[in-house]
């Protein structure tokens, strides 16, 4: 039995002539964590909202824990038990403590039961100095945390989070990052989100869904999405990359490649090196700039009437002729 199986689900909001999901299917296990991403309108809010029980869709089913999702309009209250959603506004409650927050969904239990919990949420959730404060009294990071909490006293199986880490100073957000995976690896959770921060997804997940116009086009490990992208679009979506044409990339490399002639082929700028070890394809071009990015510089090179994109160490001189290597390994073939 699968922990959640997506099979081939369609939905058109009415007006729309386009789908705004269509026969997207998936499935994952207990305990992983899933995010989708995708250019703003690819259908990632509309597909949380099926899974969450909030739509329903018109067309495939949707399975959790091998029992179909009901219908929302079926129920006095939507959603699904055993699934539940941190919206990106938190929803939390302004006039009640921290404790008090995390506490508000136990309270049909004992009063033993209802301390204990909310001491060990606060506890999990690194939320116990502030127990006291109100919600407007935390940073933003806190107030994830503590969204994540209260959502926690619930005691859901399958976490869905859009765009948790938005609005987010980026020191807060990598330490949230590794807390929230904590989080929910130690109470043993599974989390799907929707982000548009593809490094956030890369660190975080086990799979990495990417949608294009309603559309899963690739669901796979971050690895994969990253190293062996089936689009052109995912690939340009996980960094800077060069897309040749298979002629463009034998001119410039000088190299013969055995591949399809309508295949393109995709270098990113960081698979470029200025040394060279063995088995390496070569080429030469000319500096035409030279641009900081804190680890390392990117140079825009000019290699015949081609201008390539490559990330260097080291800073170059504009003007200069210099040679650049590439691992076969590391070219994408699509
Ligand atoms: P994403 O989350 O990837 O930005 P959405 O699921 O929000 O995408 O939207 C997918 C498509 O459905 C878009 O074209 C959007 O305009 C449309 N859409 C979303 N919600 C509604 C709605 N309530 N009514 C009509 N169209 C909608």
């Amino acid at each position: 039995m699968k922990f959640l199986k997506v099979d081939k689900v369609s939905k058109t909001y009415s007006g729309n002539e386009k789908p705004a999901v269509s026969g997207l299917a998936f499935s994952m296990k207990r305990g992983e964590i899933v995010s989708f991403v995708g250019a703003s309108g690819s259908g990632k809010s509309t597909l949380m909202k099926m899974i969450g029980g909030l739509i329903s869709p018109e067309k495939g089913a949707i399975h959790f824990q091998g029992k179909a999702l009901d219908k929302p309009e079926d129920k006095l209250i939507p959603g699904e038990e055993g699934i539940k959603m941190v919206f990106q506004d938190l929803r939390l409650m302004p006039n009640h403590t921290v404790e008090e927050n995390i506490k508000y969904p136990l309270l049909l239990f004992d009063k033993d039961y209802q301390n204990e919990r909310t001491a060990e949420l606060l506890e999990v959730c690194h939320l116990k100095e502030y127990k006291k404060r109100l919600p407007r009294e935390l940073s933003g990071g806190q107030q994830q945390r503590l969204a994540l909490g209260k959502i926690l006293a619930e005691d859901p199986t399958l976490l869905l989070m859009d765009e948790p880490f938005s609005n987010l100073d980026p020191i807060v957000k990598n330490k949230l990052i590794v807390d929230v995976s904590e989080i929910i690896r130690s109470q043993q959770l599974s989390l799907i989100m929707v982000t548009h921060d593809t490094q956030d997804a890369l660190m975080l997940s086990d799979k990495i869904g990417f949608m294009s116009e309603g559309k899963l086009v690739q669901y796979d490990s971050p690895f994969n999405i990253y190293n062996k992208p089936k689009s052109i679009e995912i690939a340009e979506f996980f960094g800077s990359v060069n897309v040749f044409t298979k002629e463009e990339f034998q001119q410039i490399f000088n190299c013969s490649l055995d591949i399809g002639d309508n295949k393109k082929v995709v270098v990113r700028i960081e698979s470029f090196q200025a040394s060279f070890q063995s088995d390496m394809l070569r080429l030469e071009g000319v500096v035409l700039g030279a641009f900081f990015k804190g680890s390392g510089y990117l140079i825009k090179l000019k290699v015949g009437s081609h201008l390539l994109d490559v990330f260097a160490n080291d800073v170059l001189k504009i003007g200069d002729n210099v040679p650049f290597y590439v691992d076969r390994h590391k070219i994408i073939v699509i």
